[in-house]
């Protein structure tokens, strides 16, 4: 499988290469040149099978010349073998047709454990194959940077920096970020927000110099092998509940667009989704692009779910694409007038094809406050604020089919949200109790390209 990107005029990578670069070259993303096509009877076969299966058989048709199978295996096992869950992403039912797929038995509590795990180990056997080392520098909300830590902290060929907004993740995401005492480790807190963290990493990223200088490489969602990770529980969730023979729909509390992005190409693979519901904050230029077409930046404003406190969403590049027809010219220009003005207005074909597989709402912090007190009460379940987000939209969509909302995060990881809600402050599992005993170490920076990648240059030389 080779991979090619979305602005059309960076080099086509293999998916090693896809994995190791991040972000393309032209300032576009990385995307598979063909999907894989499951036929039900390939989808049929997935039903009652192990996660790890699951994910060997949904991923292997889009690494297979990098890796081989038994080395893809044994990452896979790896990978999963720190979870705190034997079903890896166990299911709960909310209501008659309304499941929750708990993707939070991860070591950081997190959905991005299910990537980031797998990217570690994908790393770490490519770059001792190579005899390289490579500096990554991620750039995160919360939860990307603590499971990005977790995933390469210890490994020899790795340095790790995360930048993340000074004052703007929860005590239990920064913990885990600036607990790690390896000396690989490096923890970030910039002043200012998500998206200026995020620019900064692009801004590393287009500055070739030091790109190349460092071996800049990249593990935020807009890593094609981020999205690749979130394909399996789509089909694992999907078949537990009858696909193929039965339509699923899913609802996806979404920031950066990369966990529900890799439900599209579930979709596109031949995993029958009827409805893929986005799912937003008060930070809802999602919604708001769905609903009016007008792709509008308009400042972050604070909430309760931060790690979807976006508006300059990455990977909604990569549904522009096929929703211009993979017209690579159509989404850099899209992309430079998102850059030169804040903003774009969709055409209206492309609109008509988002809307013909995406669905959207939106719930604000009193909404997804009740929403956690009232599942609590109805079902006992405790709800992430994210989570909680995502289960608010879902209920608007509810029909014939059945619907699942995945559980993006534990909701020990937000205490705060979750007491006021319901009164109840809930506990960290066993395996990570002693978090808030631990030492911290972190390095507060200025929001400048220049400062950073002196100390970048200084930290990882020494
Ligand atoms: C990252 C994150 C999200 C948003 O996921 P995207 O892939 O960025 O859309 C939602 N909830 C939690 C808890 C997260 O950590």
């Amino acid at each position: 499988m080779k991979y090619i990107s979305t602005r059309g005029q960076a080099p086509i990578l293999s998916f090693e290469e896809a994995m190791l670069t991040g972000l393309a070259r032209d300032g576009g993303l990385y995307v598979p040149q063909d999907i894989p096509q499951f036929s039900a009877a390939d989808i049929a076969a997935l039903a009652g099978l192990p996660y790890e299966e699951v994910a060997f058989r949904v991923m292997w048709p889009f690494v297979g010349e990098s890796f081989t199978e038994e080395e893809f295996r044994e990452i896979i096992a790896k990978a999963y073998a720190s979870f705190g869950h034997a079903a890896r992403a166990p299911m709960v039912q909310l209501g008659a047709n309304h499941f929750l797929l708990e993707l939070f038995h991860g070591p950081t509590l997190a959905f991005k454990d299910f990537a980031m795990q797998l990217i570690g180990q994908l790393f770490q056997v490519a770059l001792q194959r190579r005899g390289e080392k490579v500096t990554i520098v991620g750039a995160t909300s919360g939860d990307t940077g603590s499971a990005a830590i977790e995933a390469f902290r210890g490994l020899d060929a790795v340095d790790v920096f995360i930048l993340f907004p000074h004052g703007r993740v929860s005590e239990v995401q920064r913990r885990q970020m600036t607990t790690p005492s390896e000396a690989n480790v490096h923890a970030l807190a910039l002043d200012g927000d998500f998206d200026d963290c995020q620019a900064r990493l692009k801004d590393m990223f287009n500055h070739f110099e030091f790109r190349d200088e460092v071996s800049l490489a990249g593990v935020n969602s807009i890593n094609w092998a981020r999205v690749l990770a979130q394909i399996v529980y789509y089909f694992f969730a999907a078949t537990a509940l009858g696909a193929p023979h039965r339509p699923v729909s899913f609802t996806v509390p979404t920031g950066n667009f990369g966990d529900i992005f890799a439900g599209f190409i579930a979709r596109r693979m031949g995993l029958p989704i009827e409805q893929l519901v986005i799912a937003t904050n008060q930070n809802d230029i999602l919604h708001r692009a769905m609903t009016s077409g007008g792709y509008v930046t308009s400042g972050v404003a604070p909430s309760i779910s931060p790690s979807m406190d976006i508006q300059v969403s990455s990977n909604f590049e990569r549904a522009l694409f096929y929703a211009y027809g993979r017209d690579g010219n159509a989404v850099a220009q899209l992309m430079d007038e998102l850059k030169g003005q804040g903003g774009f207005t969709i055409s209206q074909g492309a609109l008509q094809s988002l809307r013909e597989t995406f669905a959207s709402g939106r719930a604000s912090e009193e909404e997804t406050l009740t929403t956690i007190a009232r599942l609590c009460a109805e079902t006992g379940e405790i709800l992430c604020p994210h989570s909680a987000v995502g289960v608010k939209v879902a209920e608007e969509h509810l029909d014939a089919t059945p619907m699942i909302t995945l559980a993006t995060a534990h909701p020990a990881k937000f205490p705060d949200a979750v007491e006021a809600a319901t009164g109840q402050r809930p506990p960290l599992p066993n395996r990570m109790a002693d978090l808030y005993e631990r030492s911290e170490r972190v390095t507060r920076v200025a929001n400048d390209l220049a400062a950073l990648e002196a100390l970048i240059k200084e930290r990882r030389a020494s």
